[in-house]
């Protein structure tokens, strides 16, 4: 077995870090950020999911040696010029309301046809060392919003959040599957935005790797 390399999650997740080291596999560690109390914490008011990855991973890359990710996540819906954006997880103006979150969107999107309702999941990864930006990339899932919240696995907007897999037909025929709440975590795990993001983060982290 090779060198294991260490790589700091700009997160407190203990949980996330969990996820992300069993994405990665063998010869890499992970630790989150909640056993580093001296890292301070990185406001996330940039206008795009990248320019908060961005931030986060150089300023955590300043205070932390080794390789450093960050990433940043929601939802864009088209009909809402890419609402909720950055915002999603404080769409209404409180942090982490999941329910209230929904019930907005629902609202937002009343009387905007099924066909109309096109949307995309989107997750922006960065890699810094040293306060230096090392790499980006980004994943995108497409999908639709429903007419109702349905299913209870997941979290977020995953109740709304149709995949365009799921999807059949088009224009007025658009027949909605399965919500992201509905499927099963496996089959999320293959193919949402942070998979696709995360696919490329562990070509380009090989790529790194083998560099220094
Ligand atoms: P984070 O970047 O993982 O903290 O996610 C920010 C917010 O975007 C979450 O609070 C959710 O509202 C939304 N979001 C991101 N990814 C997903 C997902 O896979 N399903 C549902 N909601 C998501």
């Amino acid at each position: 077995m090779g060198i294991e390399r260490t790589i700091t999650l700009a997160s407190r997740n203990a949980k996330k870090a969990v996820e992300l080291g069993a994405l990665l596999g063998e010869g890499w560690s992970v630790r989150s950020l909640s056993g580093l109390p001296h890292v301070p914490e990185v406001e996330e008011d940039g206008a795009t999911f990248f320019d908060n990855a961005v931030k986060k991973a150089i300023e955590v890359s300043r205070h932390v040696g080794g390789l450093v990710l960050a990433d940043d996540s929601g939802l864009e819906v088209d009909a809402l010029g890419g609402e909720p954006g950055v915002l999603s997880a404080r769409f209404t103006g409180r942090h982490g309301d999941d329910a209230a979150n929904n019930v907005l969107l629902l609202d937002k999107l009343a009387g905007v046809a099924l066909a109309e309702r096109g949307a995309q999941f989107r997750c922006a990864l960065a890699v810094a060392r040293r306060g230096a930006v090392l790499f980006t990339c980004e994943g995108v899932c497409r999908g639709w919003i429903g007419l109702a919240c349905r299913g209870d696995r997941g979290f977020g907007y995953d109740p709304l959040f149709v995949p365009e897999w799921e999807a059949a037909g088009a224009g007025t025929g658009l027949e909605l599957g399965r919500t992201f709440a509905e499927i099963s975590p496996e089959e999320k795990n293959q193919r949402s935005h942070r998979a696709r993001a995360m696919r490329q983060l562990q070509d380009r982290l090989a790529e790194v790797a083998s560099e220094t």
